[in-house]
């Protein structure tokens, strides 16, 4: 009995599922990310496989039983992996064996995938490289103004989601929601890099997979002040259609209050909402006081900012919902940093889904988050932040914009903003008090 229980757990250890099927391999995919590489093999049907390394030279040998290879490992683009060549030959002639020739040692983890509504059964091959250094980024960047204000910038991480052998939706005509969402999250970042007090980075910065809670740590070590991840919606229906604005929902943020407090060492670098506390040297109930704070405080962050973005999305798009929707996303349930989901629109709607894949319409989807955000930041922005003194001190830089509105005077614009009609004038080149109605005057300071 022993022994045979003994033989079971060797044979489990080795042939990681177990199934007896005859499988072809009928292609192979490769991406590549800043710190891993993914290789994804499409089959046929579920298979046996198990991996071993092999040192001097390093390679990784991967076996699957009962296999035959109908694609070519020739078309893959291996510069910039740590993957030199890949050979592959039979084993007791049913049995495939395929090498990858490694240029440096990896870390690999190799998993099977079922079928979904885009793909068949695959397996996955990841290639973690080793002695990658964790993305810490040092202390926020500060601004400083032409008046010498020092404040530093808000930091947005701008997730675009999915990537790599992850499609995510695919849409009207074929567009991949993977390719629409990084081409806004660019434009968004890009907005955020041009913006005055403001900074932004992006989660994935290509067409590779980052594991979902992965997203959160890298915006977490990249100290962001808000998470955003762009999506696109997906339903059977094709007549659904609109924009959407998510926030963590409070069953998601009550079940992933007790997970961080189930892992206490996680707990430790929390908890910037209440003035970064660490929660190890806390007994369990304060802890858990002080974690719960944070999330709730979060969340009424992320539906704020979440209300804004959607305020502004309204004027360019219809709106699935008029409010900010809550779910259990795994993205979103950061303790710390307010975080929400845009779905830009249904990619498979027709109207939606061509909208979706023109620039402009990215362009317009990019600017209303980004003036969503931006107006949730002036409304309350963190301390210490250029933006923060900006709002209390009023604008450093030049003057102030007026636009004229139908009743206004000269005098009376001068005297709201406590300014001398001689020097309105005069910083207008205006030789009368006429005025037009949507005429803009530069308020001297
Ligand atoms: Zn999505």
């Amino acid at each position: 009995m022993i022994n045979r229980l003994v033989m079971m757990l060797a044979c489990v250890s080795l042939w990681l599922v177990n199934v007896t099927q005859a499988a072809d391999i009928k292609g192979v995919r490769l991406w590549r990310a800043p710190d891993n590489t993914r290789l994804v093999f499409d089959l046929s049907g579920p298979i046996d496989h198990k991996i071993f390394q092999l040192e001097n030279p390093d390679r990784l040998v991967i076996d699957i039983k009962q296999a035959d290879l109908k694609s070519a490992f020739s078309e893959l683009t291996l510069s910039n992996t740590p993957i030199n060549k890949v050979r592959h030959g039979k084993r007791n002639g049913r049995d495939l064996r395929v090498v990858l020739d490694l240029k440096t040692a990896v870390r690999p983890r190799s998993f099977v995938l079922k079928p979904n509504e885009t793909y068949g059964d695959r397996l996955v091959i990841d290639l973690y490289d080793r002695n990658v250094k964790p993305v810490v980024k040092s202390a926020p960047q500060v601004a400083i103004t032409s008046s010498g204000r020092v404040g530093r910038d808000i930091v947005i991480a701008v997730d675009a989601g999915h990537g790599g052998d992850d499609p995510g939706a695919i849409g009207y005509r074929g567009v991949r929601e993977k390719d629409v969402v990084l081409q806004i999250a660019r434009r968004l970042h890009q907005l955020f890099s041009r913006e005055p007090g403001f900074k932004s980075f992006l989660i994935r910065e290509g067409d590779y997979y980052v594991g979902l809670r992965q997203r959160t740590v890298i915006a977490r070590q990249r100290r962001a002040d808000l998470f955003v991840s762009i999506h696109a919606d997906a339903f059977k229906n094709r007549r659904a259609n609109g924009a959407s604005v998510f926030a963590l929902s409070q069953r998601g943020a009550t079940s992933e209050t007790a997970r961080w407090l189930a892992s206490r060492e996680n707990s430790s670098d929390l908890i910037g909402g209440v003035g970064n506390v660490s929660l190890s040297d806390k007994d369990a109930t304060l802890a858990g006081v002080l974690l719960d704070l944070s999330m709730t405080a979060t969340l009424t962050s992320s539906l704020e900012a979440g209300g804004q973005v959607l305020r502004n999305m309204g004027q360019i798009s219809r709106l699935h919902k008029r409010h900010v929707e809550q779910a259990g996303f795994m993205v979103l349930k950061s303790p710390d940093i307010p975080s929400i989901l845009v779905e830009t629109g249904f990619i498979t709607n027709p109207t939606d889904g061509q909208k979706l894949a023109t620039r402009s319409h990215q362009e317009n989807l990019a600017q209303a988050v980004f003036k969503g955000l931006k107006s949730y930041f002036y409304q309350v922005p963190p301390a210490n932040t250029y933006v923060a003194q900006l709002k209390h001190r009023g604008p450093v830089n030049g003057p102030t914009r007026y636009v004229i509105k139908r009743g206004d005077t000269l005098s009376e614009i001068a005297s709201r903003h406590n300014v001398s009609v001689s020097s309105l004038r005069a910083r207008n080149n205006l030789k009368a008090d006429r005025i037009r109605v949507g005429q803009i005057l530069q308020i001297p300071n």
